[in-house]
């Protein structure tokens, strides 16, 4: 079940001077499932790697009650104690997690830096980014209000806590459509608000989605407000026509709100050196974790616009390892 909450690590802070510089074989930017699975990797391997835990120790999974589709645990697990576990796991095998995050790098020469927001200046042959992608937020009170009450922003991980009910999907893109289409076999009824009078969506989706008899969609509706008791959601105040003639206020009955506006990935201060795709995910050689600079490489959903889950998070951290591994072999053969 989902808890929302404001966690996007802001990346725009600048180092003041550098106390320190240290060399290390194997740096790791971020400790959620990538972070931690190229960690157990990179340790295992003799990689010495240190890692940066950024503002969001354990990462995404720390904002969330149960995991049900994690394979390994038949009963599910809480997001937090699942993040301690690939924490001990990673220190098991000697990794270094750190406090602290990345706030720039550069690059441009053989030998990788990376600043943190403790001055230091780490020089790595091998950068692992496993930063994460935050999902995107309306900004209303109450996502704050009923957060781990109705709020989510991943159909996948919570469609199931809402079987046989009613909820809501704003949005009217991609994610928004395959969210929806999600839902309506999980749903009795699926509402889709979204805010002007066609889908951003790929026509195909958008024809499924109309085709699906549980979808309703609201053209031109936005979101107002949530209602409910003990912080559980049980509908949303609806604008139609906002601004415009005929603008009204609607209520509809719900017990999920599920947010598909996009999501941001952190992969801000690495762009000046990385390629990125037009939302910002940076783009791996495909097959592998390998960005367009040798010896970096990234993992996670920071480069997945389209799986999102923490089991491919954690299998690309490996690959992430295995490729660093790889890349420091031939280059010191
Ligand atoms: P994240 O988990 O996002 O971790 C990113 C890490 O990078 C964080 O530790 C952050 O602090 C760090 N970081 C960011 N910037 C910096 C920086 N500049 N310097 C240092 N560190 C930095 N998936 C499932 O498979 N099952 C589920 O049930 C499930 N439930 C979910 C519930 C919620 C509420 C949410 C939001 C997501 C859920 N997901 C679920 C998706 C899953 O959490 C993600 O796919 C997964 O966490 C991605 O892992 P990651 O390691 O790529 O990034
Ligand atoms: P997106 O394409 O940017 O669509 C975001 C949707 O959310 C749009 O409909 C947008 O409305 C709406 N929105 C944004 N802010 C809003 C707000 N404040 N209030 C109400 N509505 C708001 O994002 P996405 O759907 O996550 O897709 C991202 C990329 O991944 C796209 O390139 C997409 O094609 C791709 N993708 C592909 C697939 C697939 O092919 N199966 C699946 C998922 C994603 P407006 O249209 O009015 O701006």
């Amino acid at each position: 079940m989902f808890k929302p909450l404001d966690i996007s690590d802001k990346q725009e802070n600048q180092p003041a001077t550098v106390s320190e510089t240290e060399r290390v074989k194997c740096l790791i930017i971020g400790s959620g499932p990538a972070g931690y699975t190229a960690a157990v990797y990179a340790a295992r391997a003799n990689l010495n790697p240190v890692m940066y835990e950024g503002l969001q120790p354990g990462g995404q999974l720390t904002t969330t009650t149960e995991v049900e589709n994690y394979p390994g645990y038949p009963e599910g697990i809480t997001g937090p104690v699942m993040m301690e576990d690939f924490k001990k796991q990673a220190e098991r095998f000697g990794t270094d997690v750190r406090r602290g995050m990345a706030v720039k790098a550069d690059f441009s020469g053989s030998v990788h830096k990376v600043w943190t927001d403790d001055n230091k200046l780490i020089e790595a042959e091998t950068v692992i980014i496993a930063t994460g992608a935050t999902a995107k937020y309306l900004g209303l009170e109450d996502e704050q209000k009923y957060s781990g009450g109705g709020v989510s922003a991943c159909a996948t991980c919570d469609g199931f806590f809402y079987r046989g009910r009613d909820v809501a999907v704003v949005g009217g893109g991609d994610t928004a459509c395959e969210e929806a289409l999600y839902l309506s076999g999980l749903c009795n009824k699926v509402y889709m608000i979204v805010r002007r009078d066609v889908f951003r969506a790929s026509k195909v989706m958008a024809d499924r989605v109309m085709k699906t008899p549980n979808i309703e969609v609201l053209w031109k509706h936005q979101t107002k407000g949530l209602f409910g008791e003990n912080s559980m959601v049980e509908g949303a105040t609806l604008v139609k026509n906002k601004g415009e003639e005929g603008e009204e206020e609607v209520k509809i009955k719900i017990d999920g709100f599920f947010l598909a506006i996009g999501h941001t990935p952190n992969s801000e201060i690495f762009k000046d050196y990385l390629k990125t795709d037009g939302t910002g995910y940076i783009q791996t050689i495909p097959g592998t974790s390998k960005t367009n600079v040798p010896g970096v490489f990234a993992c996670g959903d920071v480069q997945d616009s389209v799986y999102r889950q923490a089991v491919t998070a954690a299998g690309t951290g490996c690959m992430a390892a295995i490729d660093a591994e790889r890349y420091l072999s031939e280059k010191n053969a």
